[in-house]
């Protein structure tokens, strides 16, 4: 985990930065808007906004959605939804987790909500965002090798395994409520 935020975050990071280095007019966007508009920016620099932000922008998510104390279920509206969309938590996370190791390549798996609040699991290759869809991001899990082949080697089933056990579930209940409004 150290390695994968101080170093390919960082690259990414320090990617983005270089891309947008002689157009300052860029410089104060949002993540979210140098995304959304990736493809009416200059040719130039077009592709590596497109993979750099994508990048700089998942991995945020990725980081700021794991606690130690984590691994428990969400609760409140959150839960209801779970349970409503999927039959339950543990469902949920059978189906995620299929979602994530289905993931062919490089990619992300993610728990997404429509403007309607509706939850739906996606994925996502290399940097692309739920964002460009239209999906508001709730929770969501790397699964480029670079996130567990260190310590997991190829086994990326137990990654997954050893991710739900920090994934945050107050993070994700606030992401949802953020999303609905409520
Ligand atoms: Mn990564």
């Amino acid at each position: 985990m150290n390695l994968h935020h101080d170093k390919h975050l960082q690259t990414y990071v320090d990617n983005l930065n270089a891309a947008l280095a002689n157009y300052p007019e860029y410089q104060n966007w949002t993540l979210e808007r140098l995304i959304l508009n990736a493809n009416w920016l200059p040719e130039a620099i077009r592709t590596p906004v497109k993979h750099n932000a994508g990048g700089v922008y998942n991995h945020n998510f990725f980081f700021a959605n794991m606690s130690p104390t984590a691994g428990r279920a969400p609760t409140g509206e959150l839960e209801e939804k779970i349970s409503q969309a999927f039959g339950g938590y543990d469902e949920f996370k059978k189906k995620f987790k299929a979602a994530a190791l289905d993931v062919f390549g490089s990619g992300y798996a993610w728990l997404t909500a429509d403007r309607d609040g509706n939850l739906k699991i996606i994925q996502t290759h290399n940097q692309d965002t739920p964002i460009t869809s239209n999906l508001i991001p709730i929770m969501c899990i790397d699964v480029w090798e670079h996130a567990y082949y260190l310590k997991h080697y190829n086994k990326r089933t137990d990654y997954i395994d050893d991710w739900f056990a920090v994934a945050n579930p107050d993070r994700a209940s606030r992401n949802y409520a953020a999303a609905t409004g409520k």
